[in-house]
């Protein structure tokens, strides 16, 4: 029999949910979209169905939800000098981004490295506003506008940035705002954001993993497409939809919607999570703990322990979780975000991240493991 193991990882890509797995198995004999017989007409169905879904998640209309093939896809579309209003081109001349984004609004997009400036956050996490409101106003209009790009909550703290703030001080200045709410989705009500652009990803929530949309206000402003072809989703995005994935993305998001007011059981958890860290390794320090934090977040170091040891211990005493950003090719990096509150780095940190399905039988794996991973400490210092 397989031993149980502890899935606590959802930050990274949360598990498939049941729902996005049957909606994609129904999707797959689907025809193509854009064809006009039956089989083409079904598949535009569930193409606009799970449009409407994951509008509904961000309070949106589905008219101004474009499809994408990942986050990044939709960071790469929207963060471009090139734009246009109605026919008219329009020109963003520099980019502002947090430095504790993640890597795909953090890089800069189609901008030039000395059209981007990255701005700070605190010990917190939280974005330095008047870092932020300084450039705004130096920002010489005669080049271009400014583009604005944040994390709404961060991947690796769970910290929430004042979106309403963010909003309204880019706003102010006559600037736009992308807002990377692919860890908010589904977590906390973003129904009335008001930024111009929010950007998700599917496979947070519980959908595919190559699914992404951008939810854009209707204002008539656009970047210039990212692929030119059949002109589908309003000409941004050229290509046949991955009607499987968006089938996938749209069931999860329903299904994610209805869990946003369950988010305050999720905190009572995870602080259950941080009392059992707390009582087995008291020299523990907590990251973000003075912001406000998605509900399923914990991001922690245990001094004098590697966090890639312990995760590899926590790993192979069945609980799967996360040690600073995991890259592509699976090594561990340091941590840029604790790089940027100004946090020593130095041992690197462990991401806990949970979900609504989350419950006892993960707790008592985790604390078990921890026993082992940190007592194992404990002997090599006797
Ligand atoms: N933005 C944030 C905050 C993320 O956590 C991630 C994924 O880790 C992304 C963007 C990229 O999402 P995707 O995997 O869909 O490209």
């Amino acid at each position: 029999m397989a031993r149980p193991r502890a899935y606590l990882d959802h930050n990274a890509s949360a598990p498939l949910r049941a729902s996005a797995r049957e909606a994609m198995l129904a999707a797959f004999d689907a025809g193509n979209p854009s064809s006009v017989h039956a089989e083409g007409r079904a598949a535009r169905r569930v193409v606009e169905d799970a449009r409407r879904a994951v509008a509904s998640l961000v309070g949106g209309r589905a008219e101004d939800v474009v499809f994408t093939a990942s986050a990044t896809e939709a960071a790469s579309t929207l963060l471009r000098p090139d734009w246009r209003e109605g026919r008219a081109r329009l020109g963003f001349s520099h980019l502002y981004v947090c430095e504790a984004d993640h890597p795909c609004l953090r890089a800069g997009g189609h901008f030039t490295a000395d059209q981007v400036t990255r701005i700070g956050v605190d010990g917190d996490g939280l974005l330095d506003f008047d870092a932020l409101a300084e450039c705004l106003t130096r920002h010489d209009r005669a080049q271009g506008l400014p583009l604005v790009a944040c994390h709404l909550a961060n991947n690796e703290t769970g910290v929430i940035q004042d979106w309403a703030r963010l909003v309204d001080l880019v706003q102010e200045r006559g600037g736009r705002l992308v807002l990377d709410a692919v860890q908010a989705a589904g977590r906390i009500d973003l129904k009335n954001v008001g930024a111009h652009h929010l950007i998700l990803s599917a496979h947070k929530l519980g959908g595919p993993k190559g699914a992404g949309a951008i939810l854009s206000v209707c204002d008539g402003i656009a970047p210039a497409p990212l692929h030119v072809g059949g002109g589908q989703e309003r000409g941004l995005r050229a290509g046949t939809e991955n009607v499987v994935a968006i089938a996938g993305f749209g069931a999860a998001a329903r299904e994610a919607l209805g869990e946003v007011e369950r988010m305050a059981a999720v905190a009572a958890l995870r602080d259950r999570f941080a009392q059992t860290v707390r009582a087995c390794a008291p020299g523990a320090v907590f990251h973000g703990e003075g912001a406000s934090r998605l509900a399923n977040t914990l991001f922690f170091s245990l001094p004098g322990l590697k966090a890639e040891t312990a995760q590899i211990g926590f790993d192979l005493a069945g609980v799967a979780l996360s040690a600073g950003s995991a890259c592509s090719s699976g090594k561990v990096g340091p941590s840029h975000v604790l790089r940027a509150m100004g946090v020593d780095d130095e041992g690197g940190a462990l991401r806990v991240s949970i979900g609504a399905q989350t419950g006892e039988a993960e707790l008592a794996l985790f604390e078990v493991a921890l026993a082992r991973v940190w007592g194992g400490v404990a002997k090599a210092a006797a």
